[in-house]
């Protein structure tokens, strides 16, 4: 992998314009994977329903400051970061994030607005990781024009790579026109039922039908996860051995050194 060009933290975006799929599980499980390994992580909840930051103990609604602000220049980064027990920094949202879309649209270069805002806070990190919402918008395009890389969160079940083809087509318009060093990183296989005929078929065609990359190892469905948000931590916290917690401590140790 080249090096990142800018000095500090690597951006990551995880992506996907399908919800459901575990982009804010996976933000929140592998930052703190990450921070077990002792890197300094920063997560950014780009999604107007604020799920990242309410799943991590954060009520929304008390937060005076959030990425909305950073977005629009009001704040910087370092003014609405909050530290998260799971060991990494949050830049939480706010249920508004949809107003900020709406403002940034008549914007000129509207696109690198969280490129610019980050750029500050890079040396204070490893690793940024970006939660996106479930749509190509605006807020999205600014993730991917952000990131160095792109990793995609897809569960192995028919149809769910539906989408997959135009989010790549995005991402082609990205590398062209906005950010030329977006490198993608891969598909990371979701709820994964491994005893699934099926799920193993999904998992070996997607990787050659989109010319992708395959994270290994696939994360598994498994309930633990619907517990971590209400206890307000990630997996690797409620369910410290999981499998689930094991898998993304797997992948991520399998990018650390991309970082
Ligand atoms: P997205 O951010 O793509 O919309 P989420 O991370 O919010 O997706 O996950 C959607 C739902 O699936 C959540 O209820 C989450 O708890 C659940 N989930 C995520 N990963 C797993 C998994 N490996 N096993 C079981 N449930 C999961
Ligand atoms: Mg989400």
């Amino acid at each position: 992998m080249a090096p990142s060009t800018t000095s500090g933290a690597r951006v990551v975006a995880l992506a996907n314009q399908k919800g459901g799929v575990a982009k804010t599980t996976s933000v929140a499980s592998l930052g703190a994977a990450f921070a077990e390994c002792g890197r300094n992580v920063l997560l950014v909840d780009l999604d107007p329903q604020a799920c990242l930051t309410f799943s991590l103990g954060v009520d929304p609604d008390d937060v005076e400051t959030s990425v909305n602000e950073v977005l629009l220049g009001r704040a910087e980064v370092s003014d609405a970061v909050i530290r998260c027990d799971d060991g990494f920094d949050l830049l939480p949202s706010v249920i508004d994030l949809a107003g900020a879309e709406a403002m940034l649209l008549p914007r000129p270069g509207r696109e690198y607005v969280l490129r610019t805002a980050l750029e500050a806070s890079r040396a204070a990190y490893d690793v940024i990781l970006l939660d996106c919402s479930p749509s190509l918008g605006v807020i999205t395009l600014n993730a991917l024009t952000a990131a160095d890389a792109l990793i995609v969160p897809m569960p192995c079940e028919m149809l769910s790579h539906r989408g997959v083809g135009q989010l790549l087509d995005t991402v082609a318009d990205v590398q062209k026109i906005l950010n030329r060093d977006l490198e993608v990183w891969g598909v990371l296989p979701t709820l994964f039922d491994g005893r699934s005929r099926h799920a193993h078929e999904v998992l070996a065609d997607v990787g050659a039908r989109y010319e992708l990359s395959v994270l290994e190892p696939p994360i598994p469905k498994t309930v633990r996860f619907a517990e971590a948000p209400a206890i307000g931590r990630s997996i690797l916290a409620t369910a410290r051995s999981s499998k689930g917690a094991e898998a993304y401590r797997q992948v991520a140790a399998s990018l650390l050194e991309r970082l």
